[in-house]
Parts: structure tokens; C-alpha cells; sequence
């Protein structure tokens, strides 16, 4: 087995060459745009580099609670210009204000570490919800959240998730919402799911919750080529088969808490190799769902970019050509984010 330094994953980062070798794939759309912070860019202004589409920058966790590391936004923006020095030309903070994401810590974090940051919107889950959501109509929900992106430039929206295996009536009209904020607006949408891994619980979430939340996306007019299914790697599914039958509906499977161990690395690997020989390379995207104190390079470990500098090293030294990876960390997520803005 051969082993891959920091600098071979670095330097396969900086070649850039979108599309050459995957001529199956879509081409990003005329006029595209990905919304940071900052500016509208099209995706290939972001520079030749890993695009991480799920992590957290700003948020409280456990929610609820008064404080969190993330409040150190000095901290923040130094490990997030770490991450830059790692490769990574832009992250997708994918929390809101119910997850306790600071819109104004995204902004000194976008203005002063060189890494381009997307913010993003909506309602986490059933316990996290205003109590307004309660009362409102998806149509009402998707108003709301369509004036806030407008109006904070936010460019995704999600995480949405569920908080167990089937859907609450409130987050199933929160899922209806985002679907026609998509239909309206364009923005691509990532979500969360309950998956615990090798963990047996009480209640099991039922393998096809996934499935249920592309439906919901679906049936109210999003279009599954801006919807990224997240958590999937949390699933115990080694041969990828709920993942295959994500990418066969065109949609983005979320290979997102990649070093958080509810399934371990050394399967997620597994799973992500059987998507690139099943062919659908092209709807992997990997991310870390960067959210521990522990995960700081200030205190010895990855650090925001962890996806790039703990995980890639593994997939390469498992086989996966270099060219995939790249088409996986580099374009995918470009053309995730990447859209036509409506007016
Ligand atoms: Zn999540
Ligand atoms: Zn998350």
C-alpha cells in the first residue's frame, strides 16, 4: 500500500482540471453563480481547491446551551485560514439561527480568513423550531425564509432535518417549505438525517428516510440536482444501496460527518469507492459536519478542513484515483451550489 503525504493531497488540489476526465457530467449551468457572504462568484472564481458543502462555524452545541467555542470568532476565522492553507477555497456553514449560527461571525470570518464562506437558512428540526412554524403554512414558512436569504445573501438552505426516523407534521411541511423555496429562488438545499450508524437504538430510523426526504423535496418542486441528501454516511449501508438510489433520482448523496465515528472512516471509504465503480462519482459530495471543540487544529486535530487532511488521505490510499478525487472535493460541490439566481 502506498502512502500519500499532506503535500501529493495539495498539490492533486491545485491541477484544476474541471470536467476533463468526467465528460457523463452536467455542465454548470449558464449565468450560474455560487452566493457567498461576500459575492455572487461563478463557481470556478472560487479557485482551483476542495469546496466543503456541510460544516459549522458559528453554532452552539449541544443547542441550548449558553455558550459555545464557536463565540471565539479571532479563533474561527485563524482555524478557518488554516483550512485554507490546506486547500480548501470555500465552506458551506450549513447552520441558522435555531442552531445558534451568528450571521455576523460568518461575516468577519468571510471578510478575514481568505476562505470563501456561503451561509445558509431555515429550521433545523422539530425540537429546534420557533413556535411560529406551528401555526404557519409551508407557503408561509417559504416566504419568510425566501426574504431572509434575500436579505442576509444567504446561498444554501439547510441542514434541514427530522429528529427521528419518520417526520413530524411540522417538519414535513418545513421540508414542503424549502422545496418551493428552491422552485422560487433557485438555492440548493442540504439536509439532515438521524442515522446512527453501528449504534442500535429504541426506535431504529428506517433505512429509506432518505429516500422520504427526496420525495417530500421532490412533490413540492424542488429540483434534485440542487438537493444534497446529508448524513448518508451514518447509515450502515457498505454496499451504497440507499446511496445509489439517491444519485439514480439525480440528487447529491452526503458523505458529511466523515471522521465523526457513528459508521467508521474505514466504511465510509468502502461505501464511497462503491459509488465511484457503480458509477455515480458524479453525486458524491464529502464534507465533515465540523462541530467539536476536540476537532480544533489548536487543540491537535484536523481542524475545519479536516475532510481534506484526515479523510481524502484515506480514500486515496485505498485505491481511489486521484482524478475522482478531485472530481468529487473539487467539482462536485461547485456544481451543488452553483445557480441561476431568479429575480
Ligand atoms: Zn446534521
Ligand atoms: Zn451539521
Amino acid at each position: 500500500m502506498r502512502s500519500v503525504s499532506r503535500r501529493q493531497v495539495l498539490q492533486l488540489f491545485g491541477i484544476g482540471v474541471a470536467g476533463r476526465f468526467w465528460p457523463q457530467t452536467p455542465p454548470i449551468e449558464k449565468g450560474a453563480i455560487v452566493r457567498t457572504l461576500l459575492k455572487d462568484l461563478p463557481s470556478d472564481a472560487l479557485g482551483a481547491g476542495p469546496v466543503l458543502f456541510h460544516e459549522h462555524l458559528s453554532n452552539i452545541w449541544p443547542i441550548g446551551s449558553a455558550s459555545s467555542f464557536t463565540d471565539d470568532v479571532d479563533l474561527m476565522i485563524e482555524e478557518t485560514r488554516s483550512a485554507g492553507r490546506d486547500g480548501v477555497r470555500c465552506i458551506v456553514d450549513a447552520g441558522h439561527p435555531d442552531m445558534g449560527r451568528k450571521i455576523d461571525a460568518l461575516k468577519r470570518i468571510a471578510a478575514e480568513s481568505g476562505v470563501h464562506i456561503v451561509a445558509s437558512g431555515g429550521y433545523y428540526m422539530q425540537r429546534t423550531y420557533p413556535e411560529k412554524i406551528n401555526t404557519q403554512t409551508a407557503d408561509q414558512i417559504a416566504d419568510d425564509l425566501v426574504r431572509e436569504a434575500r436579505e442576509q445573501r444567504l446561498g444554501a438552505i439547510g441542514e434541514i432535518g427530522q429528529q427521528g426516523g419518520v417526520m413530524t407534521d411540522d417538519e414535513k411541511k418545513v421540508f414542503e417549505a424549502v422545496g418551493k423555496v428552491q422552485a422560487r429562488t433557485g438555492l440548493p438545499i442540504l439536509t439532515h438525517n438521524a442515522y446512527t450508524g453501528m449504534r442500535q437504538t429504541a426506535t431504529p430510523v428506517p433505512r429509506e428516510t432518505a429516500l422520504r426526504q427526496l420525495d417530500v423535496l421532490e412533490s413540492a418542486g424542488a429540483k434534485p440536482a440542487h438537493v444534497a441528501i446529508g448524513h448518508v454516511c451514518c447509515l450502515n449501508d457498505p454496499k451504497a444501496e440507499i446511496a445509489q438510489q439517491i444519485a439514480r433520482r439525480g440528487a447529491f448523496v452526503g458523505f458529511d460527518r466523515v471522521t465523526i465515528p457513528l459508521v467508521p472512516d474505514a466504511q465510509k471509504v468502502t461505501t464511497i469507492l462503491a459509488m465511484v465503480e457503480a458509477g455515480y462519482a458524479d453525486h458524491v459530495l464529502i464534507s465533515s459536519d465540523f462541530y467539536n471543540e476536540n476537532s480544533l487544529k489548536k487543540k491537535g486535530g484536523g481542524g475545519v478542513g479536516q475532510a481534506v487532511t484526515v479523510f481524502a488521505p484515506m480514500l486515496l490510499k485505498a485505491g481511489m484515483k486521484e482524478d475522482a478525487l478531485r472530481h468529487i472535493l473539487d467539482d462536485n460541490p461547485r456544481r451543488f451550489l452553483a445557480f441561476v439566481p431568479r429575480s
